[in-house]
């Protein structure tokens, strides 16, 4: 369909306050949030706070290029993570959403391959993914345009 799912600033506000609220009753209290960059650090930002969780970091992957547009697989961009610090640690992977579900599928493994305890939690999921996350605030098969990629970026001609 070329209908599109619109997440706007206030809803984004509300999605995250409520996936807190989600993971805090689930009783997983993270050690420390991880974004999947770059679509996932402003969820991961308010969501740790709103846990209260101090240790934050962020793991930089690329796969869309564009609407329906992916690269071969998933790459993961500099800088590197420290995922060996994370073993033992309970982890709380965000991501803004787990379409295909590669990206997640990809962060999920390499950090539970150095002995993380992880959960993830995402905005949406789509029918389609590979990896269902933890904690989902809605579901929807549409392209979502989120607040902070519904705009180009800023140029001398549009600021
Ligand atoms: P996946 O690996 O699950 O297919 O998606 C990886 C990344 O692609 C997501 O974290 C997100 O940044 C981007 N992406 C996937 N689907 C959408 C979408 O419907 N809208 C937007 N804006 N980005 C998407």
């Amino acid at each position: 369909s070329d209908e599109r799912e619109v997440l706007g600033w206030d809803d984004f506000g509300e999605a995250a306050r409520d996936l807190a609220r989600t993971v805090h009753a689930s009783g997983f209290a993270p050690d420390i949030v991880v974004a999947v960059a770059r679509g996932g650090l402003l969820l991961a930002g308010a969501v740790a706070y709103a846990l209260g969780t101090k240790s934050c970091g962020s793991i930089n992957v690329e796969f869309y290029t564009d609407i329906d547009k992916t690269l071969p697989e998933p790459v993961l961009l500099p800088p590197a993570l420290d995922a060996p610090a994370l073993s033992g640690k309970r982890v709380l992977l965000v991501d803004d959403v787990s379409d295909s579900g590669r990206t997640l599928r990809l962060v999920v493994d390499i950090l539970t391959g150095h002995g993380a305890d992880v959960r993830s939690v995402t905005l949406y999921s789509k029918p389609r993914t590979v990896l269902e996350p933890d904690y989902v605030w809605r579901r929807t098969d549409k392209w979502i345009t989120f607040p902070w990629s519904a705009l180009p970026p800023v140029t001398k001609e549009n600021s």
